[in-house]
């Protein structure tokens, strides 16, 4: 039988052992004592090194932990280390998944049916299936953290443990893990000794699976990656975005410029110039676009006007100097504005001379 040193001490991180059982080839060794913690209960087995050879993986054989190596070990006598670590990252997850667990079943009535830590993140299954407030679990889970309780293991007997979140398949002697005012479970886990330990929890992604919904979280430095990867991956969509928005107003102006060679087309009767006379809403960017376009014509003569703006553009064959009409025009109108002999705008303060003024800008 090995005794297990990380029951009584989840921070042990070395020791002294004796080889119980061996493989032939020497690959598997079982020892009187070990910190390595075996795959069990949902939290993954330990990895470090035995006499310097490294431990793959930890397993339970009955009630031996048989450690896995990299190459054969021959001596009896040895001494082991853990990844720190990777142990305190497991402490982390698993304390606050007994914490997660306890607050969805007081609080959400939602009750834990099996937990499973990945190696990029850990899950619980919950019970039942239905949707919940996940924002609000989460901060209540991390205002229960930072309230910092201790965390106790106790060896308790099965019939006399009381106040258990879940009862006890088995009977006889049972490892319990208190969390001073929130939880007491059955659990050979390895925890930390206090909740603040934990650092913080996110809850990541949920998913219907059989009758429960399944509710992935990340605890300590594993919620910092895992933000930092959703405000990478953000950043990331910002600039695909913009880049993506700056392509589509590109073909916006392309497309409104061949709407200005459209418009000619359409007003051409082959007979002097080309006269296009519009009220508009506004004269935006795309419509600029289209009347550019439309000037690069022979002939071609635009007036567009809205509620305070006119826009006045000819084509040099007109010979019309644009400028100097548009600014003698809107002058009736109190307005003020200016332009090239091509293309002029300008804003008007009042329309009661506007008949006056639009037709000396069509004169
Ligand atoms: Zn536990």
């Amino acid at each position: 039988m090995s005794e297990r040193l990380y029951y009584y001490d989840s921070y042990l991180s070395q020791f002294s052992g004796r080889v119980i059982w061996r493989s032939e080839d020497g690959l598997e060794v079982a020892l009187d004592r070990s910190v390595f913690y075996p795959t069990s209960g949902g939290q993954p087995h330990d990895l470090g090194q035995l006499n310097g050879i490294a431990v793959l993986e930890v397993k339970e054989v009955g009630d031996r932990v048989v450690h896995r190596l990299e190459a054969p070990l021959r001596d009896d006598q040895v001494h082991g280390e853990i990844d720190w670590g990777r142990r305190l990252d497991h402490m982390r997850q698993h304390t606050g998944q007994h914490l997660l667990s306890a607050v969805m079943e007081e609080q959400f009535g939602l009750r834990t049916v099996s937990f499973h830590m990945g190696a990029g993140y850990a899950t619980v299954d919950v019970e039942p299936n239905r949707a919940a407030d996940w924002g609000a679990v989460e901060r209540a889970v991390n205002e229960r953290l930072m309230e910092d309780q201790a965390v106790r293991v106790s060896f308790e007997d099965a019939a006399m443990a009381k106040g258990l979140r879940k009862a006890p398949d088995r009977e006889g002697l049972l490892r319990i893990v208190t969390i001073e005012g929130t939880d007491r479970s059955a659990c050979g886990g390895t925890h930390v000794r206090r909740t603040g330990e934990v650092g913080c929890i996110v809850l990541g992604g949920t998913e219907k699976v059989r009758q429960s919904t399944r509710v992935g979280f990340y605890c300590g430095a594993r919620a910092r990656v895992y933000l930092r990867g959703k405000l990478e991956e953000a950043r990331g969509w910002r600039e695909r975005f913009a880049e993506v928005d700056k392509q589509r107003r590109k073909l916006a102006l392309e497309l409104a410029g061949v709407a200005g060679e459209r418009k000619y087309s359409e007003l051409n009767t082959g007979q002097g110039r080309v006269l296009w006379r519009e009220e508009v809403k506004e004269v935006g960017e795309e419509l600029r676009a289209s009347v550019q376009a439309y000037l690069e014509k022979p002939g071609a003569m635009v007036l567009l006007s809205s509620e305070g703006t006119v826009l006045l553009g000819a084509h040099p064959d007109v010979g019309v100097d644009c400028g100097a009409r548009l600014m003698a025009a809107i002058a009736l109108c109190g307005g003020k504005g200016g332009g090239s002999a091509k293309l002029a705008q300008g804003t008007i303060a009042n329309r009661s001379r506007w008949g006056e003024a639009e037709a000396a800008l069509l004169a």
